[in-house]
């Protein structure tokens, strides 16, 4: 019976099947977000599309002259306009919904986008009810053969119309925010919009073939085979997206000028978990996990990326907003998950980034996911604005200190210490600077204890030793009343392992008495609490380095341990001088100070002085040294040089 149908026929069956296979594919995956909705609209206007036309071809193959076969036909074509106007709209929405712009819109923007559709399907349903020979869209005649014939009316134009406008809706989207599309979307929509084209083009030049259709079915094919096959970005556990459409969608966002918050969680525990209670128990949490984020957001923009890491993207509106929904995670996750068997013991860090305010380019989304070093008991941490701008630049200082150490950027600056009854320089501290051709100068006070925690200090401490010595010889520092160096030392350089014995190596490489080094070392509890620690600073003075106490006053020194223990200078710490101006305790805590020390024969160094009136102060209580701004601000080598040669009066021929 097939054989009787003609080339029409065979082109909207294909359609048809085409549009089939691509409206089941589509359904198959579940898919929730926006952009697989429209497609799915796009897929099933194309699918009734060719079954009508497929019925029309049908109709006319089987079907005699005589009133009641009218009906029919008629009632096919009102269907195909019915469900053809839908095409041109979705598809533009499908391009608005790749390149970001859409997502988390205001619904109410839809309805005027769908009006125009509604004005069309009004005017098609209007055509049933007009008189046959003035309707408006399209009319059903009677040919000469005694069959049907399909005949356009005066409006028809208006269908074109508007179909045309929402292509050029959809086209300038496109360019628009095309820096937004990665190059496998370009491609798609440049051979949807080849296709559909191409079928109107044909459809125009060989008025009785039934092009358009096929062509549209091609079209909704190559977006299914090059876009929707979302299955690598969804979780398969969670059926959330994954890392890939987090950072896509992101990425995404951001090159559209999007205003959004992304939320974060993670745990830092996760491994010790999968330990704990098995692969099987951690899915089955993460599925729970992934529920109840669904029910606290739409679905659409909840990522599982891997290993305890999940995201949401929140377009905020007067109903939505990013704190609440964090807030609220907050809550659950101080509760357990019923696979866990103690009761919520991971702990959590949430984070809400606002962009453009807090992060604007998807290279830093990465800051998100950093821990931060936080004693607190919480459970869940939350954290927002100040702290992501405390991890950027923590994180910003930590590649610094890593390309300090590989391209020399790190500078040794010396701070010259005055001795008060022979009023000469006497010695000098050497203090570290970072001038990082990014962020320029960096400070000790911030760079040390990150490169403390992430164990960079050792190698910046050896550079640091090796450069002090460097420096000494170099300028032959003894001749110009320089009686010894004073070189930090972090107490975490001192777990290295033969620490003494690389800076003696060093010291002879240079031709240096290890008793013109002194180190200084901050005390700290750590160390009180910690022999092996106390014992490697012993170790130190052992093979002939002096030591000296920094930053005497601040917080912690254990006058009895230090009493006991082998520091020859003590350095007190500007507060304590600070102190001493404001009142009579402070004054009482600074002059017993200088008693007990002096009276143990510990030489002291007041750092910190900055005024004439700081310095007879500190005389006045019985200061051995001064170290401070009124002399000098830590400086360059070469400053440094010409400075102590002032100042001590030295002849000095280069
Ligand atoms: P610190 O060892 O107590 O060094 C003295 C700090 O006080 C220096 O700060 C110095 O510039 C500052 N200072 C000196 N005189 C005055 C003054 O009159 N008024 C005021 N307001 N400040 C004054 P800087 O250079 O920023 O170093 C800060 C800290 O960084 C040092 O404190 C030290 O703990 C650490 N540091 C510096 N260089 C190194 C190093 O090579 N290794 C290690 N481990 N730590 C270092
Ligand atoms: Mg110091
Ligand atoms: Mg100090």
């Amino acid at each position: 019976m097939f054989t009787q149908l003609n080339i029409n026929a065979g082109l909207s069956f294909g359609a048809m099947l085409v549009a089939l296979f691509c409206v089941i594919s589509s359904a198959r995956k579940n898919l929730t977000r926006f952009q697989h909705g429209t497609y799915f609209i796009i897929c099933l206007s194309a699918l009734a599309s060719g079954i009508c036309m497929f019925a029309e071809e049908f109709f006319l193959t089987f079907s005699k002259a005589g009133d009641e076969s009218y009906i029919p036909f008629f009632t096919i074509e009102f269907l195909f306009f019915f469900f053809h106007s839908f095409f041109a709209p979705a598809y533009a929405l499908y391009v608005l919904s790749l390149n970001g712009t859409i997502a988390g819109r205001n619904k109410n923007i839809w309805y005027a986008y769908w009006t125009p559709v509604f004005l069309v399907e009004l005017l098609n349903v209007v055509n049933i009810f007009i008189p046959s020979e003035s309707r408006p869209l399209y009319t059903i005649v009677t040919t000469a053969e005694g069959g049907y014939a399909y005949q356009r009316g005066n409006l028809m134009f208006i269908l074109y119309v508007v179909a045309f406008a929402y292509v050029l809706f959809g086209i300038i989207a496109f360019f628009k925010n095309i820096k937004a599309l990665n190059s496998r979307k370009i491609t798609t929509i440049i051979l949807f919009n080849i296709f559909t084209l191409l079928g109107v083009f044909f459809q125009m030049i060989w008025v009785d073939v039934k092009f358009e259709c096929i062509f549209e079915s091609m079209s909704i094919l190559a977006v299914l085979l090059l876009l929707e096959n979302d299955n690598d970005i969804l979780d398969p556990n969670t059926n959330l997206y994954n890392q890939i459409g987090f950072f896509s969608d992101s990425e995404v966002a951001m090159a559209a000028n999007r205003k959004f918050s992304i939320i974060t969680l993670m745990t830092g525990d996760f491994f010790q978990y999968l330990e704990m209670l098995g692969k099987e128990k951690i899915d089955g949490i993460e599925v729970e996990m992934a529920k109840f984020l669904k029910s606290a957001y739409h679905s659409s923009y909840i990522y599982h990326l891997q290993n305890g890491k999940y995201a949401l993207i929140v377009y905020e509106n007067k109903k939505v907003k990013a704190m609440d929904i964090a807030e609220q995670i907050k809550e659950r996750l101080q509760k357990p998950w019923s696979h866990e068997q103690i009761e919520g013991a991971a702990r959590w860090t949430i984070t809400i980034a606002r962009v453009p305010e807090d992060i604007d380019k998807p290279s830093q989304l990465h800051y998100l996911f950093l821990e931060t070093m936080v004693n607190s008991d919480e459970k869940v941490i939350l954290r927002s604005g100040n702290d992501l701008r405390f991890i950027q630049r923590r994180s910003k200082v930590e590649a610094a200190i890593a390309r300090g150490l590989q391209d020399n950027n790190f500078k040794l600056y010396y701070q010259p210490i005055w001795d008060v009854k022979r009023n000469k320089i006497v010695s000098a501290e050497a203090l570290l600077r970072l001038i990082d051709p990014e962020i320029g100068l960096i400070s000790p006070v911030e760079f040390i204890p990150i490169a403390e925690e992430k164990g960079s200090i050792i190698e910046i401490g050896h550079w640091v030793f090796e450069e002090a010595c460097r420096f000494a010889r170099r300028n032959d520092i003894k001749n110009l009343g320089i009686g010894w160096l004073e070189i930090n030392l972090s107490v975490h350089q001192l777990p290295e392992r033969n620490l003494a014995g690389r800076f003696l190596e060093t010291a002879h490489r240079y031709g240096i008495e290890p008793s013109f080094l002194n180190i200084e070392i901050t005390e700290s509890a750590d160390v009180d609490d910690n022999d092996e620690l106390a014992e490697r600073i012993e170790t130190l003075a052992n093979v002939g380095f002096p030591l000296s106490l920094d930053d005497y006053g601040t917080g912690y020194s254990n006058l009895t341990r230090v009493i006991r223990s082998k520091f020859r200078n003590i350095k007190l710490d500007r507060s304590l001088l600070l102190s001493a101006e404001i009142d009579k305790a402070g004054q009482t805590v600074l002059a017993s100070t200088y008693d007990t020390m002096n009276s143990l024969s510990f030489h002291t160094i007041q750092e910190g002085v900055e005024t004439e009136e700081q310095k007879e102060l500190v005389i006045n209580y019985g200061a051995e040294m001064i170290q401070g701004f009124f002399f000098s601000k830590p400086i360059p080598e070469k400053e440094f040089i010409e400075y102590v040669i002032k100042f001590n009066d030295i002849e000095y021929i280069a």
